[in-house]
């Protein structure tokens, strides 16, 4: 059986939990007589100034608790990683579905198909609202649960319902009003399809949503990834160059048609669509402020933009150094031009190495999903120097793991390399000259 409340993972020492004598262990099961359903729910109910606190503690007596503190200010209670209990499925069946081009035996997490609106406002997971009750869609506007990251992919709602095999998908302009008028804010993106969702549908789109701005303050186009894991998947293709030029220009045009009208770019094309069309990544000035970058929105422009600093502090010369940047095929357009002022300086010899992904398929060209058995599979040990440079991208976050599971230890064991992980163009730097303190 389910039990009640949310149980205590942590309590902070000399916090008002820590004098009130809870405990790990102990649960929170109401404050102000509203139930704690969740974490929202608890630091919702948690700011007010006195609380009337109903908990089971880990003995199974209940305590009646009040407490009068200041406005926000917390108890003091950490309710570890399991905050949210289960996590809310997604109840679609995209066209373009990652999770469903997915091949056996991965971690269990990369089969997940969330659809969670606690999620997004927490950890700005995107959702589809198509799983929504009316109870959460006003639990929403209650609590105030903004920012929310949206998939949209259009607004047309007989082409969203095929899109995402939902017949409640085509209310999402309705939701959108809704949520709007709630006063929260949300930020969109449209996974494009060619010849399903761009042109006119994406026109219709980008009108639609920036009718609502600025409640809707951010649209971000990303193209469908396909993997060579599609039997049975509707038939898909992916963008051509020529296609992914023609929409950034389009994107340009329009965002300077916002920036005229409501201050704002609006739109942005994902980093994917400008090293494929081979265009120029916009300045800084167009992401405004990088609403999307966890969407790859953005990423590349903050690498180059760090990469200009970290030049200024090159040294002409350092100590001898063979070293290889691995990445994928798109990463090699970025860090061409890197490499080649890397090897200005005397003593460094950096080569690039080209990972295909012949793990998920050749259509998949970003560092983000190349797999350590390819790496494995496709780096020659005695042309590596001495030291492999991996991007953090290529794993887990806060961890050592390929998406294939092999773990970077095992990845080194095999090459029998040394091996370095990077996340920035400072990293970078500080790994191949570590006398290099770059202190800006
Ligand atoms: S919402 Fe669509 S794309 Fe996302 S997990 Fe569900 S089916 Fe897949």
């Amino acid at each position: 059986m389910r039990q009640l409340g949310l149980e205590i993972f942590q309590v902070k020492p000399g916090s008002i939990a820590g004098e009130l004598g809870l405990e790990p262990g102990d649960r929170i099961v109401r404050i102000n007589g509203k139930p704690v359903r969740d974490l929202i729910d608890f630091r919702f109910l948690e700011a007010d100034e006195s609380l009337d606190i109903v908990i089971t503690k880990g003995n199974g007596a209940c305590w009646d608790l009040d407490v009068e503190k200041d406005y926000d200010e917390s108890l003091g209670i950490d309710f570890g990683p399991c905050n949210f209990g289960n996590t809310i499925r997604c109840a679609n069946k995209c066209i373009f579905c990652f999770v469903d081009q997915m091949p056996p035996n991965m971690r269990e997490t990369l089969y997940l198909k969330d659809d969670d609106y606690r999620l997004s406002f927490w950890n700005g997971n995107f959702i589809t609202l198509t799983n929504l009750t009316d109870d959460q869609l006003r639990r929403i506007a209650r609590q105030r649960l903004s920012p929310l990251y949206i998939s949209v992919h259009t607004t047309n709602p007989a082409l969203r319902e095929r899109m995402l095999g939902n017949k409640k998908a085509g209310l999402i302009l309705k939701q959108l009003k809704y949520l709007a008028g709630a006063g929260i804010e949300i930020h969109t993106q449209v996974v494009l399809c060619p010849g399903i969702n761009d042109e006119k549908e994406l026109e219709r789109t980008l009108a639609d949503l920036v009718s609502l701005w600025p409640a809707v303050s951010s649209m971000a186009l990303v193209p469908v990834g396909l993997t060579r894991f599609r039997k049975g998947c509707h038939p898909l293709r992916v963008f051509h160059g020529d296609e992914a030029a023609r929409l950034v220009q389009w994107v340009a045009l329009k965002q300077d048609d916002f920036l005229d009208r409501l201050d704002t770019p609006f739109v942005f094309a994902s980093d994917e669509f400008y090293l494929l069309s081979g265009e120029q990544i916009p300045p800084a000035e167009r992401y405004a402020g990088f609403p999307q970058v966890e969407n790859g929105v953005g990423l590349t422009r903050l690498f180059l933009d760090e990469w200009e600093e970290v030049t200024a502090v090159l040294p002409e010369e350092a100590p001898m150094r063979k070293v290889t940047l691995a990445t994928g095929v798109l990463g090699e357009k970025v860090l061409k031009p890197v490499v080649a002022r890397l090897n200005d300086v005397k003593g460094l010899d950096v080569s690039i190495k080209v990972i295909d992904n012949r793990f998920f398929g050749e259509q998949i060209t970003v560092a983000g999903l190349i797999t350590g058995q390819d790496l494995l599979a496709q780096l020659d040990p005695d042309k590596i120097g001495d030291l492999l440079v991996l991007p953090a991208v290529m794993l887990k976050k806060g961890d050592e793991v390929f998406l294939d599971g092999l773990t970077l230890p095992e990845l080194a064991r095999h090459l029998k390399k040394p091996i370095a992980v990077a996340d920035g163009p400072r990293q970078l730097v500080e790994i191949l000259i570590p006398s290099l303190l770059l202190n800006y």
